[in-house]
């Protein structure tokens, strides 16, 4: 699941849109060259005081059945964490006020927090 062309993000689409929340966005993508689908949750926090809105961005390969469900309402994507265990995940943080992302592979149970 964790094949090298996914970090370039050349062949991972966006399949569907689940939530496009200006601070929860969260979508299903698929990858063109092995159909690998994944679960993408994207949260920001807005910083009032500097503009630095802090981002976080956590992609997780997915079953297609996972992907049908998320597609149909039967997962909700505030669930989707617990998909988490016994995978890994691609994990981007861009705090407020932090030069650039810091992107690693994260493993286990995540955190689905929407923004604000
Ligand atoms: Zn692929």
């Amino acid at each position: 699941m964790a094949q090298a062309h996914h970090f370039s993000r050349d062949g991972v689409r966006l399949e569907r849109m689940i939530r496009d929340d200006s601070h929860f966005i969260v979508s299903v993508q698929r990858c063109g060259l092995c159909s690998q689908a994944f679960v993408s949750v994207f949260t920001e926090y807005i910083d009032w005081v500097a503009s630095q809105d802090a981002q976080y961005r956590t992609v997780l390969p997915i079953t297609d059945a996972e992907a049908d469900d998320l597609v149909a309402g039967r997962l909700s994507p505030h669930r989707v964490g617990a998909l988490g265990d016994g995978r890994r995940h691609l994990q981007s943080d861009w705090p407020s006020g932090a030069e650039e992302p810091s992107v690693y592979w994260g493993s286990g149970v995540f955190g689905v927090r929407v923004g604000y």
